[in-house]
């Protein structure tokens, strides 16, 4: 990089003022820049549109040679570099996109130390002539950003990233930073252990958007909702995403023939369409783009004022990096997810169908439970959202539909202590499955070689069925009853609350008007 004549201490705010034209940073990120400059390692968790670039852009510029940024999309990384560029930062990129002589260029300018960045490819960096040429630079830092990619357990795996651990043996000495917008324990532990990060320092920033609002509703006529939905937000952008190509375009069918300005993005259109479409979306104002998940990462639009999600995300990682593309710029934004059973069991059959190995199918299976444990929830729908990252709210939000509007609940509480005295007399061993299996006293080969139909909680919940049991499952671990052991098979453990409620020394309640119907018919009967 260009050194900038300055103190040691004070470099990090000049550039950011002189380099970035920004007054002061934001959250943690002086605290972050100072340690990679410093030469340590990081791993940084930060929301969407938190800031996480500037958290290696700046160390970059700080230390001499090149930084090397890993990105996983190629859109993400030319939205980079158009920005440093303008900005006079000496950056390339290498990927697959690029014509021979801009890789020829992008080359020379790397051999000959005239870069302070690079952003490549995960399949790119860790070929043997490229880690070659990298050999004969300086390398002042390596970032891994999207770094949940190295973890099965995130939303995008991919297997190129599982070699970024061979790094750490190849630039010993040289400060890397691995940052992401996806903060779950599994996925954390995963990059830790995976890309080599063993004493790196963990800077967790809160999670919670505050300007965003949450709503998520039963579908019932999912295009009427919509519009409603819509109705009161004419002439802003927003994002509606759908699981298919054909709701995509049929959704935008819709949308222009009531007079709403929307266009469809997904994978089936033609190339330049799509870009065409994006392109749109991202300069004009007050277009709605209707999507598939295609869309979305790395576009980085500050004014999107609102999300609709027509069917369910695969998880709660997905639903919030997807309702987080809305309000980067801190105003208000609003969000709403339409949820049904047959988003659920279509859902479940993508994971049953999928090729991937049954260990992975069962952490999906429970990524979507919870989903929709927090549709289900009778409380905060933010204070859900976080706590499953981790983070624990005090107090309601006032700013999602549960706070804004109450819902209608049952008690619940002897539904819980049938359910976690079933996961207590089986020695917290077993996962929700089996344990549903006893409550409704099923004769199965399992139960049979545990003995579990001699257990007093064998059949006890025949009142219920396999649906509702489910949902008190979620419901148990959404309001910290029980929690998973994932590295035990999924096994459901009871937690300090989970103990109360089942000694009778706490209550519990479930929301009324959950998608899963027969719950409401099963406790209306009594
Ligand atoms: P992330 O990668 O975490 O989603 P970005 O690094 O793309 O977020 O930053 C999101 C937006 O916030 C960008 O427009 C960026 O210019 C802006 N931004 C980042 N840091 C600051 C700061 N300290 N002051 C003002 N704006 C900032
Ligand atoms: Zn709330």
């Amino acid at each position: 990089a260009q050194p900038i004549q300055t103190t040691a201490s004070d470099q990090p705010r000049r550039i950011l003022n002189t380099v970035f034209g920004l007054p002061g940073f934001r959250g943690d990120q002086q605290e972050i820049i100072e340690h990679v400059v410093a030469g340590g390692d990081a791993i940084v968790l930060m929301p969407t549109g938190g800031g996480k670039s500037l958290c290696y852009q700046i160390p970059a510029l700080c230390r001499s040679g090149v930084a090397i940024v890993v990105s996983p999309l190629i859109a993400l990384m030319r939205n980079q570099v158009d920005i440093l560029r303008q900005l006079d930062v000496r950056v390339a990129t290498l990927n697959s996109s690029l014509s021979g002589s801009e890789r020829f260029k992008a080359k020379a300018a790397l051999r000959d130390g005239r870069l302070d960045l690079l952003y490549v490819a995960p399949e790119r960096l860790m070929m043997p002539d490229f880690l070659e040429m990298l050999d004969g630079a300086e390398v002042a830092l390596l970032a891994i950003d999207e770094a949940h990619c190295v973890s099965q357990w995130g939303h995008d795996f991919r297997p190129e990233y599982l070699q970024l651990g061979e790094l750490a043996a190849r630039f010993p000495g040289v400060p890397r930073i691995a940052l992401t917008a996806t903060a779950d324990r599994q996925t954390r532990e995963d990059i830790r252990r995976r890309l080599k990060l063993d004493t790196a320092r963990l800077f967790l920033s809160s999670f919670d958007r505050p300007n965003i609002r949450y709503a998520i509703l039963p579908k019932t006529e999912p295009r009427r909702q919509l519009m409603s939905f819509l109705k009161t937000r004419q002439g802003e952008s927003g994002i509606v995403y759908c699981l298919s190509r054909k709701s995509v375009d049929e959704t935008a069918a819709g949308l222009q023939a009531s007079g709403i300005r929307a266009l469809p993005y997904h994978a089936g259109l033609d190339s330049a369409i799509r870009s065409h479409h994006q392109d749109a979306f991202l300069k004009e104002d007050g277009l709605v783009l209707v999507a598939t998940i295609a869309f979305g990462m790395g576009i980085d639009k500050p004014d999107v004022r609102f999300v609709a999600h027509l069917d369910l995300p695969g998880s709660l990682e997905a639903y919030y990096q997807e309702t987080g593309r809305a309000g980067r710029d801190g105003l208000p934004a609003e969000t709403l997810l339409l949820y049904g059973m047959q988003d659920l069991v279509l859902r479940r059959s993508m994971i049953d169908q999928s090729q991937s190995p049954i260990e992975v199918k069962r952490i999906e299976r429970a990524k979507l439970e919870a989903l929709l444990g927090v549709c289900e929830t009778a409380s905060c729908r933010r204070q859900a959202i976080l706590a499953h990252f981790g983070e624990r709210m005090a107090e309601p939000c006032g700013n999602c539909d549960t706070c804004l509007a109450p819902v209608e609940t049952w008690d619940g509480t002897v539904a819980a202590q049938k359910a976690m005295s079933a996961v207590f007399r089986t020695n917290q061993r077993f996962g929700v499955g089996h344990l549903i299996d006893i409550l409704l006293g099923a004769n199965t080969e399992k139960m049979r070689r545990f003995g579990h139909s001699r257990l007093p909680t064998f059949g006890v919940g025949k009142e219920f069925g396999k649906p509702v049991w489910s949902s008190v499952f979620r419901q148990l671990i959404v309001q910290g009853a029980v929690e998973i052991d994932h590295d035990h098979f999924g096994a459901i453990k009871l937690t300090a609350l989970g103990r109360d409620i089942l000694h009778g020394k706490a209550a519990i309640s479930f929301r009324r008007d959950r998608a899963t119907r027969t719950a409401t018919a099963a406790v209306a009967k009594k």
